[in-house]
C-alpha cells in the first residue's frame, strides 16, 4: 500500500514537472506578450467534447495566431483574439475578437478564420478590393498548412494546389460550385502562384500590395491578378 502511494507520488511529481514545461514552452512561442496580447486556453474551446482534439488546436493556434500578427505589422492593424467557441454552423469570424468552430472544424479552418483578422484591419478592407478577403484567408489557410502541418496534405490542400496548375475555364469546367470557387479557391489560387508557393514570398507580397493600394488611393488586387472579384471572371 505504502510502496502505492509512493510511486503515485513520484508520477504526480514527473506530472507537475512535465507540466511545467509545456507552459513555459507556450509562453516562449508568443514573443511581445504584452504588446500583443493573446487569449488565454480557458477561453478557446472550452465545451470542447473532445479535449485532446482541443489541445492539438490551440497549439496550431498558438503558432498561426504569432504568423498572422507578423501579417499585421502593426498593433492597429490587429484585433486582439477574445475567444475562440464551439458552436452550431460552419467556422465564422467575427468583429470584436470571436471566432467560431464547429465539433467537426479542423486546424485548417482555423488558420482561415484567425487572417481576417488580418484583412479587416487591412489596407483592402474598402472598395473592390475588399472582394479578395475570401481568398487571402484561403491563401494563408494553404501557406499555414505547408509550413506547419506533417504530411500527408489534406484533401482540401491537394484541391487548392491542383487549381495553381489550372486555366480559369479549367477550372470552371470540373468546379461543382462555381460561384464558390469564383470567391475562394480560384482567387486564392492566383495569390499562391504569385507568391511562388513560398510564405515569405507571400508575405512580402500582402505587404507590398497594401503599400501600393495606399500610395495609389485606389483598389490594386482585380488589376494586379488580372481578375475581377466582383464578376467572377478574368479581366
Ligand atoms: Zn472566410
Amino acid at each position: 500500500m505504502k510502496l502505492c502511494l509512493l510511486v503515485a507520488l513520484v508520477v504526480m511529481r514527473l506530472l507537475v514537472a512535465v507540466q511545467g514545461q509545456t507552459n513555459s514552452a507556450a509562453a516562449s512561442i508568443s514573443t511581445n506578450i504584452v504588446l500583443w496580447p493573446t487569449l488565454s486556453y480557458a477561453n478557446f474551446m472550452v465545451d470542447a467534447p473532445d479535449q485532446i482534439k482541443r489541445r492539438q488546436l490551440w497549439n496550431y493556434f498558438l503558432i498561426v495566431e504569432r504568423e498572422a500578427k507578423r501579417l499585421a505589422g502593426t498593433l492597429d492593424h490587429w484585433e486582439p483574439l477574445k475567444t475562440v467557441k464551439l458552436g452550431p454552423g460552419g467556422p465564422m469570424w467575427f468583429s470584436g475578437g470571436t471566432l467560431r468552430l464547429s465539433d467537426v472544424s479542423d486546424h485548417g479552418a482555423m488558420f482561415h478564420e484567425i487572417f481576417h483578422n488580418d484583412f479587416n484591419r487591412s489596407q483592402f478592407h474598402q472598395g473592390d478590393d475588399n472582394g479578395w478577403g475570401e481568398g487571402f484567408c484561403d491563401a494563408f489557410r494553404y501557406m499555414m498548412e505547408k509550413k506547419y502541418v506533417p504530411g500527408p496534405r489534406t484533401s482540401w490542400f491537394e484541391y487548392l494546389d491542383s487549381f495553381t496548375y489550372l486555366t480559369y475555364e479549367q477550372v470552371m469546367a470540373k468546379s461543382g460550385d462555381k460561384h464558390f470557387d469564383q470567391t475562394y479557391f480560384y482567387p486564392a489560387s492566383l495569390i499562391i502562384r504569385k507568391s511562388g508557393k513560398d510564405f515569405e514570398r507571400f508575405t512580402a507580397l500582402w505587404f507590398e500590395l497594401q503599400a501600393l493600394h495606399q500610395r495609389r488611393h485606389s483598389d490594386v488586387l482585380n488589376s494586379y491578378f488580372g481578375y475581377n472579384i466582383q464578376k467572377g471572371k478574368p479581366l
